[in-house]
């Protein structure tokens, strides 16, 4: 194995977090950095000529390859977990830019209790109505410590939309149920198409708050804080999924990179896939004190280049931001800190595996036509008067909530088709395609985005059987839907059903309810936990500043550090908590190294 001249920092991912990391500290230190990402190089340059629905779509171009690495698995550790060699359900990213090249670009924030998720959960209903087996715990972070730091997320996404709390005053039509905002999305709304404003008009009837989705989608053309300037939306439709040809859709390729290519010290290796943090069991205490006769620290990483070739890159500090699994994958791979066993509740590692709960309510079928085909990811209406905890759960089976949407994503003529109405009982055949062909443009679903509460039962651990190209266990994924998801469904299909009559459908498919957990329909990619966050070494892998409790100069970035999901996408409290990370690590750690307390 070749060792690399020593770098000051190293990041392990080229995507939101990673590159986010980059320029941040590139700009504010004169350190050397080195972003390692196992991926291609991308632009949006690169997306101007080929929007191809079966390459992109469907055949997932820019997704990770699961010939070469995937996970595995199970409902429980009784059965044998199996290796996803078709994504579906979730769809990571690979190349620079990660998943937020062919993200949908929402932009809400989590509820402020949902980091407070056990006292708050406590104080109000008492500790018996917490589910069976949960590990529900606080984050050790409140809605007001992040509150700042959402606003630069915001800024740097040149978010679109209207705040519905404004410092405390409850402003119609942005989200009143929100918590509180410092500022002002950067952008107005975007445009409002037929099927999400019907929503609107709906759900206004039916005594509901609508407010226009917030969305990293440029509404006008706009410049944000770092002189990063993008052009508006087309509603063109080709956007989840697809990198944006016009660079109105944030993505970390045509908001942070070209920064981050003007710092010469920072150095973008593509084509590197980090294998193991390389790391001391000594070295390196509590307080910062090198070459203590206790303590851990990281001394760099190793990675595989294109052609198979290992290397040793030394760092003094090392940045994990490589996606939820990866960054759960890596530790456990280089043997850092304690792995969860269910069995006994010791360890951290592995814990809290939450997916956020997704489902397509109610699907409405119309009488006009809806003009499906334009659009983009977070183009939509939505309303949150059943999110978190925002009304009463004292007489419902259930804990928490979720939001209501009417999205116009842009349907496609093969992603998009398909649909028919309950009266229509041909399941193939000319009678099922004449039926299909007709609700191509006056179908669509009115979504539900909920929380996922955290059990004991939901973790990550190594697959005993499984290995990656490189002869690495692959990680292994043990989760099912346990009663408080099922009644949640329950409940909200019947709010999804009583909005779609309202909206004037004809007839309505409502969604039929959850069973087990089933890896064949697309969920979201919003996959979180195992590497989590807690005030106390002995609840969590990281510290609330996002550092290992066991390393001091080893940092977890993204939704891995999440003790629960809440209902809202998660990117921007992502970015929110790098840029919380990366002030923390400028103004304090570098200058007296050691625990942050
Ligand atoms: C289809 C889709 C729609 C989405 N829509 C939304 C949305 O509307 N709103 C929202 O908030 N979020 C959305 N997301 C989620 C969002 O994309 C992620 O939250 C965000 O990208 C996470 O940032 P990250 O840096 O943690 O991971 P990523 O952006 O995925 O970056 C991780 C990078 O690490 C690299 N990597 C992994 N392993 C290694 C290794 N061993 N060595 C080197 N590099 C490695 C990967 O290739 C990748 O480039 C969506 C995601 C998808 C896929």
């Amino acid at each position: 194995m070749k060792t690399l001249p020593g770098a000051d920092i190293v990041i392990i991912g080229g995507g939101w977090t990673g590159l986010l990391m980059a320029k941040d500290l590139g700009k504010r230190t004169s350190l050397k950095i080195v972003v390692l990402e196992r991926g291609g190089m991308r632009r949006t340059e690169d997306y101007a000529s080929d929007m191809d629905e079966l390459d992109y779509f469907i055949r997932l171009r820019m997704m990770q390859n699961t010939s070469r690495e995937t996970v595995t698995l199970r409902h429980n550790p009784g059965e044998r977990a199996l290796p996803i060699r078709q994504l579906a359900c979730f769809l990571p990213g690979e190349g620079i830019g990660g998943a937020g090249e062919h993200w949908t670009a929402q932009c809400p924030r989590y509820q402020p209790d949902c980091l407070q998720l056990y006292s708050k959960t406590v104080e109000r209903y008492g500790e018996k109505r917490l589910p069976e087996n949960h590990s529900f715990q606080d984050w050790g972070v409140t809605y007001d410590d992040l509150e700042p730091y959402y606003t630069r997320a915001e800024q740097l996404l040149s978010v679109s939309g209207k705040v519905g709390n404004l410092r405390g005053q409850k402003i119609e039509g942005g989200n009143i149920f929100s918590g509180w905002y410092s500022a002002e999305y950067p952008n107005p709304p975007l445009k409002t198409p037929y099927f999400p404003a019907l929503f609107g008009e709906a759900t206004k009837s039916l005594g509901y708050h609508p407010y226009h989705d917030p969305a990293a989608m440029n509404s006008v053309p706009s410049t944000n804080p770092d002189g990063v300037s993008r052009a508006a939306c087309l509603y063109c439709g080709f956007c989840t999924r697809y990198g944006c040809m016009v660079g109105a859709k944030a993505q970390p390729t045509n908001t942070l990179l070209p920064l981050v290519e003007q710092i010469s010290r920072v150095t973008i290796r593509t084509h590197a896939t980090v294998r193991r943090i390389v790391h001391d069991k000594t070295g390196y205490d509590k307080a910062g004190n090198d070459k203590a006769a206790s303590g851990a620290k990281a001394r760099g990483v190793t990675y595989l280049d294109a052609n198979g070739e290992e290397f040793f890159q030394p760092a003094d500090l090392v940045i994990l931001g490589s996606w939820t699994m990866n960054n759960n994958r890596l530790l456990m791979l280089s043997g850092i800190g304690e792995p969860y066993d269910p069995a006994t509740g010791k360890g951290t590692l592995g814990r809290n595996l939450t997916h956020q709960v997704i489902f397509p309510g109610a699907v409405g079928f119309f009488e006009k036509s809806l003009n499906r085909f334009m659009g983009g990811g977070a183009v939509g209406t939505r309303i949150s008067d059943f999110d978190g905890d925002v009304f009463e759960h004292s007489n419902l089976p259930f804990l928490r909530g979720g939001t209501f949407a009417a999205s116009a994503y842009g349907a496609q003529p093969i992603s998009g088709f398909g649909r028919v109405p309950p009266s229509v009982k041909a399941r193939w055949g000319a009678e099922w395609k004449k039926a299909a062909v007709a609700s191509y443009d006056r179908s669509d679903a009115i979504n539900f985005s909920g929380e996922h509460v955290p059990y004991k039962t939901n973790f990550y651990d190594l697959d005993p059987t499984y290995k990656d190209y490189a002869g690495d266990p692959l990680l292994r994924l043990t989760i099912d839907w346990n009663d408080n998801e099922r009644k949640t469904a329950e409940f909200m299909t019947a709010k999804a059903v009583e909005i779609a009559r309202a909206m004037g459908a004809k007839e309505i498919n409502p969604f039929p309810s959850y069973d087990h957990y089933d890896v064949r329909r697309y969920q979201s990619t919003h996959v979180q936990g195992g590497t989590i966050m807690a005030a106390t070494p002995d609840r969590g892998v990281v510290n609330p500043y996002l550092q290992h409790w066991q390393m001091p100069n080893l940092f977890v970035l993204g939704g891995s550090t999440f003790p629960n999901q809440g209902a809202a996408n998660p990117t921007p409290t992502i970015l929110a908590f790098t840029y919380r990370t990366a002030d923390a690590i400028v103004d304090r750690h570098l200058k007296k190294l050691g625990m942050l307390a």
